[in-house]
């Protein structure tokens, strides 16, 4: 594999993980990731960055569980080690409440997130308006430290990065032997994927020291999460809406929520209002083709993208799975190295 070029486009969350991924795996290849838009311009920096998910339908329960539990056991020892504040990765614990308990009571994820447990009744009291809930510890990955920490970790994999915008996967295919498409809702145009759509969220920043725990409404409307700096209020997801910036009405909606589960908040000193726009898909696109560019040359397309509301929480386990298609290109199809 010795001179295979391989490019990343995206410089998200998913882009970051996956060029490092592959950069450390493969030394004998080398890796360019482009993108348009960097840190702090991505919607990974807009991400409050709890690592939790929910359940994909369509994809099986195995792969889900691996995706989760290889970005846990990825990120776990930086929490645990002196990285944890300049890679911005770090431990919480705190609960997510219920209006109604659901049928799954214990989901997959349960066993590895740490010290899993249901909530008291006495606990519960604290939440008139809901009647069930789960505590758990668990990682929050704030992206405005961790994608220039994977930057630096890419460079010194000897990683090379490019800002530009790609307008053809196929422009690509002429430099490089292997594409990694990492461009979250770029896909919609990049990869002519129709089932990917935007899903708009706004997050408070706020300075309230006091709180150390997290609460999270399992409707997934209302959140508020401890960080290192600030505390965010969410959230809200308003499906195929663009617009770019946030919205004064919505900003007084997510603090009245979350005044309501935590009274406190009341007293707290705004800092920031920001808005992201999800990559919506019914579930991530983790999966290989060969794009066809004339006649003559075809190139390997591994995509990764759509990962929704939850791509903190499984880039580094779709990026392992793009690594193992990776290989699978290389085993399946060695590529001359080109002029
Ligand atoms: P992005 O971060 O959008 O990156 C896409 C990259 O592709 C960018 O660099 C862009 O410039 C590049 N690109 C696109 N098109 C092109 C092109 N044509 N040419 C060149 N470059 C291109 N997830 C969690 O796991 N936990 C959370 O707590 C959480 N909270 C969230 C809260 C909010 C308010 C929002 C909005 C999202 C939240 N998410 C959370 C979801 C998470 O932010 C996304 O799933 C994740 O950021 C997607 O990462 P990505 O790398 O695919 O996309």
């Amino acid at each position: 594999m010795n001179g295979v070029k391989v490019v990343v486009v995206g410089a998200g969350v998913v882009g970051f993980s996956s060029a490092v991924c592959i950069a450390e795996a493969l030394p004998g290849c080398s890796v360019t990731l482009v993108a348009d838009r960097f840190s702090p311009d991505t919607t990974s920096d807009v991400a409050a960055g709890i690592l939790l998910t929910l359940d994909f339908p369509d994809v099986p329960l195995e792969r889900q569980k691996r995706w989760f539990q290889d970005g846990f056991d990825e990120l776990l020892p930086i929490a645990q080690s002196q990285h944890s504040s300049e890679a911005g990765v770090l431990l919480t614990s705190g609960c997510q409440i219920f209006k109604e308990a659901p049928a799954n009571k214990t989901p997959y994820w349960s066993d590895i997130v740490l010290g899993f447990r249901l909530l008291s009744e006495r606990e519960l009291k604290r939440f008139p308006h809901h009647t069930f809930g789960q505590a758990f510890t668990t990682i929050k990955c704030e992206c405005n430290n961790y994608l220039p920490w994977l930057l630096n970790r890419f460079q010194k994999a000897g990683g090379q990065v490019q800002r530009t915008k790609v307008t053809d996967l196929r422009e690509l295919g002429l430099r490089y032997d292997i594409i990694v498409n990492c461009s979250g809702l770029g896909s919609r145009s990049l990869a002519g994927d129709a089932q990917v759509y935007p899903v708009r969220g706004q997050v408070l920043q706020v300075e309230a020291p006091w709180l150390q725990h997290f609460i999270r409404d399992a409707d997934g409307d209302t959140y508020i999460y401890p960080g290192a700096r600030y505390v965010t209020l969410g959230g809200g997801r308003q499906r195929g809406d663009e617009r770019p910036m946030p919205d004064p009405g919505e900003s007084d909606a997510i603090l009245e929520r979350c005044c309501r589960l935590e009274p406190s908040l009341r007293n707290s000193r705004p800092v920031g209002v920001v808005v992201g726009l999800r990559p919506g898909r019914k579930h991530p696109r983790v999966e290989r083709e060969v794009v066809h560019m004339n006649q003559h040359r075809s190139v390997h397309v591994v995509h990764n993208y759509g990962h929704g509301g939850w791509g903190v929480s499984l880039a580094w386990g779709t990026a392992v799975d793009a690594l193992k298609l990776i290989k699978k290109c290389l085993q399946d199809t060695p590529l001359p190295a080109k002029l």
